[in-house]
């Protein structure tokens, strides 16, 4: 993995580093109000390339604030993609959300510094960073402080619902498609899903449907492990036993997890925490199986390819082993963002030059297709090698091209559907025979979201919410035991 041009990425970052010195960060943990000033400052100190916002409210009010770093902030370039880190959903898991305060800081110091890969990774990438998902369940834990925390005091927001089990189950209805040659992409969600989530969670899904992510990791803690879909078993029944449930992208989810273990500084030796796992990688239900999880939820609602990363034993390690915990992360953070510009990417465009959202990019021998945003741009993670790739719209007739993936940069394919002739029967066909058309571009899909935070308030604070009112639909949730 360890190629000559990724050995001299290194060696540029650690340059880097030497022209900034490190001593501007401070190893702490960050309460609410630190957190938001250390996000305040690098907004600040970097604000040509960085915006600050908010995608909605915890349940006690606090801001959901995301840290974006572009060239153009606050603008979807066409065919720069989306990147997203998620940090302390888990309120007790708090490395993560240091993690990705030490991160911002880094981005914005070597920035500055001309460090010629972190330069590069901001003017080709646009990288969202949401360090707290759950800031209520972090004061609580804070609260008992790293020496005394329990396992599962601050897991849950404040009204103690775990925002891992939150999320619309979509899994069910993917494995039954799957049998029936359904859609294999974007499934709908469940009627009234607003009302059955907590405020946390629909800001994040809110923020999924107004960007059109390519790429994310949510970072936990409790184990040391690079997880990737899917987290629910297909088999629903088997109880005490774990079973291995691939997505059609199982590959490149499997090189995204070890690009994570193997830049980190132990993950990949694989035994930590009392738990071996080799390479220091794992299926989600192969360990074991969960629902509701963001994780899935990513891959099947949106373009987002998302894995689990837990990154230390101790869920709310002392300050003192900040330092060495960012050492042993800090090329994974940066080396696994850098993932999001391999495959494919590029325009899909109607006979005029107008550019066509919601296409969908079907790559034959994967299952699993993607869409244009509303730019026509497009971007589809693949590793190297050579693909047939079909792009499909309503009233289009469909391309297919044939591409070569090579290990460096995505390759770059665009697309012109030709408007179908009248009198043709609209539907379109896809070759494969495993999905069905999409739908047509739902209104308001991808639209770029204002600069102005608080538009985006107004659509995710909710009020008068009923208590208690998730409720468990599968028989897997009672075996759920692991607490990661
Ligand atoms: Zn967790």
């Amino acid at each position: 993995m360890a190629s000559g041009c990724s050995l001299v990425w290194i060696g540029a970052l650690l340059l880097g580093l030497g022209a900034s010195p490190a001593r501007a960060f401070q190893f702490q943990h960050h309460g609410y109000e630190e957190m938001v000033r250390a996000l305040f400052a690098v907004q600040s100190q970097c604000s040509y390339v960085t915006r600050l916002y908010s995608i909605g409210r915890s349940v006690e009010g606090r801001h959901l604030y995301v840290l974006e770093f572009s060239d153009n902030p606050g603008i979807h370039e066409p065919l720069e993609p989306e990147f997203k880190y998620v940090g302390n959903m888990h309120g007790n898991e708090v490395l993560g959300r240091e993690l990705l305060i030490f991160l911002s800081q880094f981005l914005c110091e070597e920035y500055r510094a001309g460090n010629q890969r972190v330069t590069a990774l901001i003017h080709n990438t646009r990288i969202h960073i949401l360090p707290s998902m759950n800031p209520d369940g972090y004061e609580v834990a804070a609260r008992q402080g790293p020496e005394l925390n329990g396992y599962l005091v601050g897991r849950g927001n404040s009204r103690d619902v775990d925002l891992n089990r939150n999320f619309p189950d979509l899994n069910g209805l993917m494995y039954y498609y799957e049998k029936s040659n359904g859609k294999n992409h974007h499934l709908p969600l469940p009627d009234n899903w607003e009302v059955q989530v907590e405020p946390e969670t629909l800001a994040v899904i809110k923020w999924m449907q107004n960007y059109n992510f390519v790429l994310s990791a949510n970072l936990h803690g409790g184990a040391v492990v690079a997880n990737y879909p899917f987290d629910k078993s297909r088999e629903a029944r088997v109880r005490g036993k774990t079973i291995y449930s691939a997505t059609p992208d199982d590959k490149i989810f499997q090189k995204l997890a070890k690009t994570y273990s193997y830049a980190h500084g132990w993950m990949h030796k694989g035994f930590n925490c009392g738990d071996y796992f080799e390479e220091g990688i794992t299926n989600g239900a192969s360990w074991y199986s969960l629902t509701k999880g963001m994780q899935d939820f990513n891959y099947l609602y949106t373009n987002c390819f998302e894995i689990t990363l837990e990154l230390s034993c101790d869920k709310f390690p002392p300050a003192s082993v900040l330092p060495r915990e960012w050492l042993a992360n800090r090329e994974a953070l940066v080396s696994y963002m850098e993932q999001v510009h391999h495959g494919i990417k590029g325009m899909v465009y109607d006979d005029n030059n107008n550019p066509i959202g919601n296409a969908a990019i079907s790559v034959a021998s994967i299952s699993h297709d993607i869409t244009s945003g509303v730019d026509g741009d497009y971007f589809r993670l693949l590793l190297p090698g050579t693909y047939t790739v079909t792009t499909s719209a309503p009233g289009y007739q469909p391309s297919t091209r044939t591409v070569t993936v090579g290990p460096a940069e995505a390759t770059q394919l665009h697309f012109y559907l030709k408007t179908e002739p009248k009198g043709t029967n609209l539907n379109v066909k896809v070759p494969q025979g495993k999905k069905s058309p999409s739908p047509p571009a739902k209104a308001g899909r991808f639209p770029e979201q204002s600069s102005n935070p608080s538009l985006f308030h107004k659509a995710t604070e909710s009020e008068g919410r009923k208590e208690d009112h998730v409720t468990c639909v599968t028989d897997l949730c009672s075996c759920e035991v692991h607490f990661l």
